[in-house]
């Protein structure tokens, strides 16, 4: 029987699959297939009863060559060293193609935040700094939101850090509330960023996105934002959305703001009116011009690949397409805008957020968005380019793009 690999060993062959193309020297090599350093920590809470609770919390830094490390912390109950291994891991590519001077890196805690109260939260967020923050700071590793943490968490995790230096450290986090040193535009930057991807897929393709059909899976930051700019800036027709409880239908379209309206008062997508309920699993299978899976891993898989319709894969999420069912979705002539291309817009807003609290100088909402649609169409036009001319799938030339300037990095520094 074959073992199924795990997040982190897949990342791991798709990046052997590159190193044999780029020829890379075996010391480089070495050094890219394993994470560079790790923190593992018992986090102890005292709950609302008065019980003291220890949450096992990970950092782990991937690769630095190209800077500080940079990535998200996500609170999971289902969270394993092995998921934020890979998610550093992707975060190294993440940051090299979207062309930022930043390394890979993440942090996640097992815990389910939808049982435990806010100030068990905040309790739970400032424990994390408490156990990491000689670990971390502005030229070392910089966290920001992911899965289940937002700037609320970020702030208490700001505030902890700058109470154990003793002086005020915006630089060390990013994803804050504007009020104390966020950047405008970070909230919707996941998906501002993707949109520039897409828009450039669909030029490629020739895809007119005016009332073009979107379906989209998972209703949290990405797919929520995505949903909104696609139907107010292009035009394009939501047909479907779906979070963890079910999807909804309808195709005439939804309106993207009034679901969001409808998730927050209720607390799903579902029952929406004027809408049918459908399954997620149907959802991903709708004959749309674009699909954004962007919720969690492991949604498109050997499973369900062929069944995919869609003309645009845009994956959002980290890691929705699973590499067996890249390779069938790229026979069946989908085209893939590869994950950490796609979803590079939320990393390049917190780098952008980083220079802002360097200078203490904070930019407008116009001058972010114009930056970034040129970081992304850049990011987009390269990996294209190397994907026509090396005659790879988007996904592979991603790799390149990514493992090739790292590979630079650390070739010019002596580590190879
Ligand atoms: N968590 C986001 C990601 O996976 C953003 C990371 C960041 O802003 O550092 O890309």
């Amino acid at each position: 029987m074959v073992e199924k690999l795990s997040l982190f060993e897949s990342g791991q062959a798709q990046l052997d699959e590159v190193a044999g193309i780029l020829n890379l020297e075996p010391g480089i090599r070495a050094i890219l297939r394993e994470p560079m350093r790790e923190l593992h920590v018992s986090i102890p809470v005292r709950m609302d009863n008065g019980n003291v609770r220890i949450f096992k919390g990970f950092r782990v830094q991937y690769n630095d060559a190209l800077g500080p490390c940079k990535g998200g912390i996500r609170f999971h109950p289902d969270e394993t060293i092995d998921t934020v291994r890979a998610l550093a891991f992707w975060m190294t590519w993440k940051c090299a193609v979207a062309g930022i001077p930043l390394g890979g890196g993440k942090g996640g805690v097992i815990c389910d935040t939808k049982q435990m109260s806010l100030s068990e939260v905040e309790r739970l967020s400032r424990a994390y700094v408490d156990a990491v923050w000689q670990f971390i700071g502005p030229e070392r590793d910089i966290p920001a939101p992911d899965v289940y943490t937002n700037p609320q968490i970020m702030a208490w995790m700001m505030d902890e850090y700058s109470k154990l230096k003793g002086y005020n450290c915006p630089g060390v986090i990013t994803g804050k509330p504007v009020a104390i040193g966020g950047s405008l535009g970070r909230g919707g930057a996941t998906a501002c960023g993707g949109m520039f991807t897409i828009i450039e897929a669909a030029k490629h393709l020739n895809i007119d996105l005016t009332a073009a059909t979107v379906a989209v899976q998972g209703y949290g930051n990405a797919g929520s934002n995505i949903a909104i700019l696609m139907n107010d800036i292009l035009g394009s027709k939501i047909v479907a959305v779906s979070d963890s409880k079910g999807g909804i239908y309808n195709k005439q379209g939804l309106d993207p703001h009034k679901v969001f309206q409808h998730k927050a008062s209720t607390g799903s997508v579902v029952n929406f009116t004027d809408a049918e309920n459908i399954s997620n699993e149907k959802l991903l299978e709708l004959e749309v011009a674009v699909l954004c899976p962007s919720a969690l891993e492991d949604v498109i898989t050997e499973r369900n690949a062929s069944k995919i319709k869609a003309k645009i894969v845009a994956a959002l999420a980290n890691g929705p397409i699973t590499p067996e069912a890249d390779k069938v979705l790229v026979d069946n002539g989908v085209f893939i805008i590869p994950d950490f291309l796609c979803n590079a817009g939320g990393v390049t807003v917190s780098y952008f957020e980083g220079v802002q609290n360097a200078y203490n100088y904070y930019w407008d909402e116009e001058e972010i968005h114009e930056r970034l649609g040129r970081k992304m169409t850049k990011a987009f036009q390269a990996v294209l380019s190397e994907s026509l001319e090396r005659k790879v799938s988007m996904r592979v030339a991603a790799y390149i793009v990514a493992v090739a300037r790292v590979a630079e990095a650390m070739r010019l520094r002596g580590w190879g």
